[in-house]
C-alpha cells in the first residue's frame, strides 16, 4: 500500500483549471502511464504504443484526439482519487510490468520492475534507507564513527542515508561549501549532459528544473538545498583537506590526518572511512615552453571569472565533455578561437539539450501524484539501459575499424549525417571532425552546437598536434605558429590516479597506490579492497558510467551497500570488516571478461577509461540494473569479520 494521501490527490484537482492547463503542456506519456496506474486499465497504452519510440518526449508522436482522451480521463481517474483516498494505489507486478513495456515500445525485462518499485518509491518512500534489524541501544551505535571524505554528490548522498540511520557520522570536504565537482567547475556553459529529471536523487526529486539539462548553477543550488533540507551542514566541517588516512590494525580504526584552511594539523579517529573525492584534480599538460608563455592560462576546472577573453586570441586545447560546453560559449567573445583538437570526440544533437522546461510540465512534476516518477521511470530507461545491448563487439562484424554491430553502426551513419547537417556538408570539417574509433569508444558528447561553432569565421580548428608553446603562442608539428593571448586548458582530470593526493595506509603499512599503481585501481564492486578493512570507495574502480545513466544512481547503490556493511559492523560489534581477497579477485575477472567485450576496450580507442597496458579501469561493463542488483544485499561471507576490541572506540 502506498503512503500517498488525499491531500495529494485533491492538490492535484483543487483548481481544475491550472490542472487542464498543465495537462496541455506536460509530456503526455506520463501523463498516460498515471492515468493507467491509477486505474489498471491498459488498453489506451496499447492504443497509444505504435506512436511512443523510446523513452524521450520528442520522439512519440501520439495523435491529438488520443491525447484529449488521455487528459480527459486523467483528470476523471485524479477526481476519483480525490474522492476515494483510500483505494490502493500501487499497482500489481503484472500491470507495472505492463506499463513499463508499453511506455518504452518493448517487452521490458521482469527483471526492471522491483528495480523501479524502488527507485520511483512506488511502494512508498524511501525504500533505500537503512533498516536496523535489532534495538540500537545496546549496539554501542553512539559511539561508532563514520568519516565521509568529500561532500559533492556521492558524500552528500551518503551524509543523508547516514543521518537516517541514525549512525553518527562527519563530512569533510577542502572546499569552503559543499558541490565537489559541480562547485569547482564554473567553466562557461558548464552543465549537465544527463537528463536533469534523472541526474538527481531519488529521495529528493526536483520539479523545478528549469532545463531538461540544468546548467551548473542551478545544479550547485540543488546540492546545497538538499544539504539544508536533510540538515547535513552541521555534519561538515569545511576547509579541511584529509592528508593521510592509516588504519591501526589493532583496533581496526582509521586514523586521519589532515589541514585546515589555515595550515592547522587535525587528527580524527573513524571505525569506516568513506571516500567521496570523485575524479576531480585537473590535469594540465607538460607541454613544452608552456612555463614561457606570458598570457593567461586557464584551466576549465579552476575558472578565473575575473579573467576576460573579451576580444582576445584565445587557444583552446582538449575536445572532450568540458570542451564541448566552454568552446561555443566563448566563441562569440573572443576575437579568434583556435581549438586544438588531439583526437576527435563523437558527439549527437538532443533537442532537449538546449530547451526549458514548460511551465506545464513543472506543474504536472510537482502537482500530480506520480507524475514526476513515470517522467523519471522514461528518462532513466532511455538514456541508460535501453543501448547497453549495442556496447558489445560482435566478432563477426565485417567493419571492425568503424564500428561495433549493426546497431552501433546505425548509430554511426546517424551522427554522421547529423555532423553533415551542422557543419553544412563541409568535407574538410567532417573529415577533422570524423573519429577513427566507434561510436561510445569514448563518452559521446552531447552537440553544444560544436559544430555550428566551428563554421564561424573566427574559428579555428587545428589538428595538427602541438610542438611546444612559446611566450605568445603556440606552435605545431608541422611548424605552423597560432600567435594567442590566452590558453583555456580543457584536458580534463587526472581521473584513473584515484583518491590522489590522499595517502591511504592499509594493512601491514601499504598504501592503497603501491597497490593500484598510478593507473590499475581494483575494488570489489568498485568499493572495497583487501588489506583495506572497513573502508569503501565512492566512485572507485569500473563504475563510472560512461555510456549513459546516471552517476547519482550508481552512488545510491553504494551508499545503499556500504550502509548495509555498516550495520553489519555496528550489529555484530565488529573490529574489522575486510573483502576476501579471492571474492575480489574473482569479480575483477568478471569485469574485465566483459569489458573484452566491449567498446572502451576496442583497439582504436585512447580514453583515461583503460591504463597503459589496455586494462578498462574506470568505467563499469553492467547494465544499472545489474549493478543494483549486486549491490542490494550486502553479504557479509564476501568478507572477514573480526571483532571489536572492548575499548575500540573512536576519539
Ligand atoms: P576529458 O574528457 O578527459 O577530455 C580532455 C580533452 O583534452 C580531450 O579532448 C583530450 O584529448 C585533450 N587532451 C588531454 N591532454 C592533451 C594534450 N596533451 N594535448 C592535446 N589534447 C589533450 O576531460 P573533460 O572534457 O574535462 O571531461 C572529463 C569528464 O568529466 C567527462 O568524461 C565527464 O565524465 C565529465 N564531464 C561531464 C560534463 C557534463 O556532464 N556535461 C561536463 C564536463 C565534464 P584526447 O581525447 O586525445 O585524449
Amino acid at each position: 500500500m502506498n503512503t500517498l494521501t488525499e491531500n495529494i490527490f485533491e492538490t492535484a484537482v483543487r483548481d481544475p483549471k491550472a490542472l487542464r492547463a498543465a495537462l496541455e503542456e506536460a509530456d503526455i506519456v506520463p501523463a498516460a502511464l498515471v492515468l493507467v496506474h491509477l486505474t489498471g486499465d491498459v488498453a489506451i497504452l496499447d492504443e497509444m504504443r505504435p506512436y511512443i519510440q523510446g523513452g524521450w518526449n520528442y520522439m512519440e508522436q501520439v495523435p491529438e484526439a488520443l491525447k484529449k482522451r488521455v487528459r480527459d480521463r486523467l483528470v476523471l481517474a485524479l477526481e476519483n482519487r480525490a474522492a476515494n483516498p483510500d483505494l490502493p494505489v500501487l499497482a500489481d507486478h503484472k500491470t507495472l510490468h505492463h506499463i513499463m513495456s508499453a511506455s518504452v515500445g518493448k517487452d521490458l525485462p521482469e527483471e526492471y520492475v522491483p528495480l523501479f518499485i524502488e527507485e520511483l518509491g512506488l511502494a512508498g518512500e524511501n525504500p533505500r534507507s537503512l533498516t536496523w534489524r535489532g534495538d540500537t541501544t545496546s549496539m554501542g551505535l553512539a559511539e561508532f564513527r563514520v568519516v565521509i571524505v568529500g561532500a559533492g554528490l556521492s558524500g552528500i548522498c551518503a551524509g543523508v542515508r547516514l543521518k537516517q540511520a541514525g549512525i553518527p557520522f562527519v563530512i569533510l570536504e577542502r572546499n569552503e561549501t559543499v558541490g565537489g565537482t559541480w562547485y569547482e567547475n564554473d567553466y562557461p556553459d558548464c552543465g549537465v549532459d544527463t537528463p536533469s529529471h534523472f541526474y538527481s536523487y531519488s529521495f529528493n526529486s526536483n520539479p523545478d528544473w528549469s532545463r531538461y539539462f540544468a546548467k551548473r548553477d542551478e545544479i550547485q543550488k540543488y546540492i546545497e538545498d538538499t544539504t539544508d533540507k536533510f540538515c547535513l551542514r552541521e555534519h561538515i566541517r569545511f576547509g579541511v583537506s584529509v592528508q593521510t588516512a592509516r588504519l591501526d590494525e589493532e583496533s581496526g580504526l582509521w586514523l586521519l590526518h589532515c589541514l585546515d584552511g589555515e595550515e592547522r594539523t587535525l587528527t580524527l579517529a573513524c571505525n569506516a572511512l568513506i571516500t567521496a573525492v570523485g575524479h576531480n584534480v585537473p590535469a594540465t599538460p607538460k607541454l613544452p615552453g608552456l612555463q614561457d608563455f606570458r598570457g593567461e592560462v586557464l584551466h576549465t576546472a579552476r575558472w578565473n571569472a575575473d579573467v576576460s577573453l573579451k576580444d582576445k586570441k584565445v587557444a583552446m586545447i582538449g575536445t572532450g565533455a568540458s570542451g564541448m560546453q566552454a568552446g561555443p560559449a566563448l566563441a562569440p567573445i573572443v576575437r579568434k578561437l583556435t581549438v586544438f583538437q588531439r583526437t576527435p570526440h563523437w558527439a549527437m544533437g538532443n533537442p532537449n539539450y538546449h530547451r526549458t522546461v514548460p511551465e506545464g510540465q513543472k506543474w504536472a512534476l510537482r502537482h500530480i501524484p506520480y507524475f514526476n516518477q513515470w517522467a523519471r521511470f522514461l528518462i532513466f530507461w532511455a538514456a541508460s539501459d535501453s543501448f547497453h545491448d549495442t556496447l558489445f563487439i560482435d566478432p563477426d562484424w565485417e567493419q571492425p575499424d568503424l564500428s561495433l554491430n549493426a546497431k552501433n553502426h546505425q548509430m554511426r551513419e546517424n551522427i554522421l549525417a547529423y555532423m553533415r547537417e551542422q557543419l553544412d556538408g563541409d568535407e574538410v570539417l567532417m573529415r577533422k571532425c570524423t573519429p577513427s574509433y566507434p561510436p561510445y569508444g569514448k563518452r559521446l558528447l552531447r552537440d553544444n552546437h560544436w559544430f555550428r561553432m566551428l563554421k564561424q569565421p573566427n574559428v579555428e580548428l587545428e589538428t595538427d598536434p602541438i610542438e611546444c608553446v612559446t611566450s605568445n603562442g603556440v606552435v605545431t608539428r608541422s611548424g605552423d605558429f597560432h600567435e594567442v593571448d590566452a590558453i583555456v586548458m580543457a584536458t580534463g582530470f587526472h581521473a584513473s590516479k584515484l583518491l590522489w593526493p590522499m595517502e591511504i595506509v592499509g594493512r601491514g603499512g601499504r598504501t592503497i597506490r603501491e597497490i593500484w599503481g598510478d593507473d590499475d585501481p581494483r575494488a570489489y564492486k568498485g568499493m572495497s579492497v583487501p588489506g583495506f578493512p572497513n573502508f569503501f570507495v565512492l566512485a572507485g574502480p569500473n563504475t563510472i558510467l560512461s555510456h549513459g545513466g546516471s552517476a547519482i544512481f550508481h552512488s545510491e547503490c553504494q551508499v545503499t551497500y556500504i550502509l548495509q556493511a555498516i550495520r553489519e559492523m555496528v550489529e555484530r560489534n565488529l573490529r574489522i570488516l575486510e573483502v576476501r581477497r579471492d571474492v575480489h579477485d574473482r569479480y575483477n575477472q568478471l569485469v574485465d571478461d566483459r569489458h573484452r567485450t566491449m567498446v572502451w576496450a576496442h583497439p582504436g580507442v585512447t580514453s583515461w577509461y583503460k591504463n597503459a597496458n589496455n586494462r578498462v579501469t574506470m568505467t563499469s561493463p553492467w547494465r544499472l540494473v545489474d549493478f543494483w542488483a549486486m549491490t542490494r544485499e550486502f553479504d557479509p561471507n564476501d568478507f572477514i569479520c573480526g571483532v571489536a576490541a572492548p575499548d575500540a572506540v573512536a576519539a
